[in-house]
């Protein structure tokens, strides 16, 4: 997808380190990290939002928590725990309009969200 950053640092434009890949997603660390670990784990294929997911692409999800299981065992996330989240949309966060899942994890985190 033209204009989409996520889509540009799947196609190699803008030089990001990718810490996972397949033929199905990507990750790379967040430029602004808010935890001593923060991964941004991206679907290859250009979905808007939550909302915007089809049938077809739930497994895809799947796919995408599987990776998540096994970078926080590699970053040695598994004991403590970690964090997993997906912005929606303006009242969720999301600044960047390709669905990804942001890994965090190295410290405590506080609940509820701000
Ligand atoms: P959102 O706010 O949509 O949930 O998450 C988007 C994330 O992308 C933010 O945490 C932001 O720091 C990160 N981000 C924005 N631009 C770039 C970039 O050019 N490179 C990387 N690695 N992360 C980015
Ligand atoms: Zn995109």
């Amino acid at each position: 997808m033209k204009d989409c950053l996520f889509c540009k640092i799947i196609a190699g434009e803008l030089d990001t380190d990718l810490v996972y890949e397949d033929e199905k997603m990507v990750a790379f660390a967040d430029i602004n990290p808010q935890a001593p670990v923060h991964l941004l784990l991206v679907p290859r294929k250009h979905i808007p939002t939550l909302v915007d997911l089809e049938e077809e692409d739930y497994s895809l999800i799947g796919h995408i928590y599987k990776a998540a299981n096994q970078l926080a065992r590699e970053k040695g996330l598994a004991d403590d725990g970690f964090r997993v989240v997906s912005n929606c949309k303006d009242n969720g966060g999301q600044t960047v309009g390709h669905i990804h899942f942001h890994l965090l994890g190295g410290r405590f985190m506080q609940w509820p969200p701000g």
